[in-house]
């Protein structure tokens, strides 16, 4: 994160809960030779399994010494906290995002103590201000002008508790709007209260609910301080348009491996375009 901050860069984030998901984020960050982290909410690890998910995600690291890291997505208890950081994840989101500001600062204080105990170099992210919730696709958009992040706000909540990344609400939201589905409407972002955070702050910062932004704002958002984007809804497009298509071209077809490929083919599409992106500095060099 260092060197992609240093270079202008930010890090790619990439939500995954099967093996189609996995295989198509390392295969475009292979491909780029640009690292890449994945990133496993609490359903999304119920799903998985948050040990099985440690295991093989070190072992894809070791076998391809390649820079993929695993992040405990949207974590909303210390119980599963501790659970991931045992686990061998890399990173943390721990989100008490809905809790009132005073009581979300208290008790991601305490985390942060108890899991830099377990693993003194996991990253623990914390999260404050409403960017709504499920990366699914919603029929309208909730009005989340009212929790956008102010820099105070935000330097308070680093400072009190001792956090290493900051996910901030800058405009941006969970899930896609059906026209956004459609590449009809795009996401816009607030770069300047990005550029204030930042400046309060000195944290790195994460852009949650990457999908369906507006590609200029995120080159903007990143240039004004965003370190990782997180893209996980417009995987899941493209992994059900790919499985659709699987299906549909053998109609007959019962071997797994035979019907996914177009899946892991159309999310890799996905992960590639956006890593190109997020790295334009690294790639110009
Ligand atoms: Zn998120």
């Amino acid at each position: 994160m260092q060197d992609a901050q240093a270079r202008g860069d930010a890090v790619g984030h990439f939500n995954i809960s099967d093996l189609v998901l996995l295989k198509a984020t390392l295969a475009g960050a292979r491909e780029l030779n640009v690292p890449v982290v994945v990133g496993l909410s609490e359903g999304e690890r119920e799903f998985v399994g948050t040990r099985q998910i440690g295991a093989l995600v070190r072992s894809l690291r070791e076998e391809f010494d390649f820079p993929i890291f695993l992040n405990a997505d949207h974590t909303h208890s210390l119980a599963k906290g501790i659970e991931a950081a045992k686990a061998g994840f890399d990173a943390i989101v721990f989100d008490l995002s809905a809790l009132p500001f005073e009581e979300n600062v208290r008790q991601t204080k305490q985390a942060v103590e108890a899991l830099k105990a377990i693993n003194p170099s996991m990253m623990v992210e914390g999260e404050i201000g409403d960017i709504g919730t499920g990366s699914e696709i919603h029929d309208s958009s909730p009005d989340l002008s009212k929790g956008l992040s102010s820099p105070e706000e935000a330097k308070q909540f680093v400072e009190s508790t001792g956090v290493d990344i900051l996910a901030p609400a800058v405009g941006n939201m969970h899930g896609m709007l059906r026209s956004m589905v459609r590449g009809e409407t795009k996401k816009r972002l607030d770069i300047e209260r990005i550029a204030s955070i930042k400046q309060a702050t000195g944290a790195y910062l994460t852009l949650h609910g990457g999908s369906g932004t507006d590609d200029d704002d995120l080159r903007r958002a990143i240039a004004a301080g965003i370190d990782i984007v997180h893209i996980n809804t417009e995987l899941r497009v493209a992994w059900r348009r790919g499985l659709e298509q699987g299906l549909a071209k053998m109609p007959d077809e019962v071997v797994p491996y035979k019907i996914l490929p177009p899946a892991v083919e159309a999310v890799k599409q996905v992960v590639l375009s956006r890593l190109r992106l997020f790295n334009g500095k690294r790639r110009a060099a």
